[in-house]
């Protein structure tokens, strides 16, 4: 069966990233005619219907009339609800059940790095200091999600699984077994009082953008830690520095940023409370990605009907 209509690729990745993307996705969908969108002619523009995308160049999107529907191949969608957010066009985001394992894996990962103490014990070998500090049981260091969504919730069952008490905040009231939920804020400020480790997997949206201010990060428990898994600006870099400095809050594990690559500048390379990651926590596999973006867009063959998940006036 010939396809109907091109899809094309829109991405500003680099050419190998784009190159890899091809081939993942043609491989998932041999029936589609899958284009890099700098190899499209002018008619093959004019029948797009759908693109899918990874950091799309927003004035290439615009050189496709027809087009209704924008397939993400990345989990956050911020940067596309600020772009596209004035148009009719359907958005849909990548939800992976590998991403969100992933996730979780990474969350387990650094919430044991600092349930463990492995900053202070690295700290201590370069000072060749030899002493244990009291162990603490993951039954007694609570750790707080902010974000309760297809990450959050993986999160919070793989930290359940190693007998963490799980809490977690989201926008709408959430049931998530064997965690204390949160919503609203008052139910921020409730659950920010009893977390020691504090994990953030917040979409970045105008609501998120600055949340975790140097109000809110006082309301935690002193020699709390943080592990920002989501996006830089949910927390103002100014107050984290504050209560870093300040040793109100004893770690923060940081993987994404304001501007990315961070800059050799940038005060978190060198703080001693500070781990920085260079957004490696869940990246996306092109393989389940792919095959995730080949059934829906199926399903638009057989059914018209678009999986679009991503409401442009809530932001996420
Ligand atoms: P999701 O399924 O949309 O879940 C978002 C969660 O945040 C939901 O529980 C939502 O509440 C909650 N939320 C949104 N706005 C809120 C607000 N104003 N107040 C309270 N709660 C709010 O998203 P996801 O797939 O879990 O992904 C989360 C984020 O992770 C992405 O947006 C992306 O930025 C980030 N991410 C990072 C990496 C990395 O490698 N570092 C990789 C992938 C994704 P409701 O449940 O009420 O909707």
């Amino acid at each position: 069966m010939s396809a109907p209509m091109p899809i094309p690729f829109v991405s500003q990745s680099d050419p190998a990233a784009v190159a890899s993307w091809l081939q993942a996705l043609r491989a998932a969908m041999p029936e589609e005619e899958i284009i890099a969108f700098s190899e499209l002619d002018e008619d093959q523009r004019a029948q797009c219907r759908v693109a899918i995308v990874a950091n799309p160049d927003p004035a290439q999107l615009k050189l496709l009339p027809q087009l209704q529907w924008v397939h993400s191949v990345w989990a956050g969608v911020e940067r596309l609800v600020a772009d596209l957010g004035q148009s009719d066009l359907q958005i849909t985001r990548l939800v992976d059940p590998r991403l969100a394992a992933t996730m979780a894996e990474a969350v387990l990962a650094w919430t044991l790095y600092l349930h463990r103490d492995m900053p202070h014990y690295a700290r201590q070998q370069q000072a060749r200091q030899w002493r244990p500090l009291d162990y603490v049981l993951p039954e007694q260091r609570r750790v707080g999600i902010l974000g309760l969504g297809a990450l959050g919730e993986a999160a919070a069952v793989a930290l359940r699984q190693a007998r963490f008490p799980v809490l977690g905040w989201s926008r709408s009231a959430r049931n998530v077994p064997d965690v204390r939920t949160y919503s609203g804020m008052d139910g921020l400020a409730e659950m920010l009082a009893q977390t020691d480790i504090l994990v953030c997997l917040l979409p970045l949206t105008a609501e998120t953008r600055g949340l975790l201010d140097a109000v809110r990060l006082a309301l935690l428990p002193p020699q709390a830690q943080l592990i920002n898994f989501a996006r830089g600006p949910i927390i103002n870099d100014e107050a984290l520095r504050e209560a870093l400095d300040a040793g109100r809050l004893r770690h923060a594990v940081l993987d994404v940023f304001a501007t990315e690559p961070l800059p050799p500048e940038a005060w978190p390379w060198s703080h001693p409370a500070v781990t920085v990651l260079p957004h490696c926590s869940a990246p996306t596999d092109s393989g389940t990605a792919s095959a995730i973006v080949a059934a829906n867009i199926r399903r638009y063959r057989n059914s018209g009907e678009i999986a679009a998940n991503v409401d442009l006036k809530r932001g996420y």
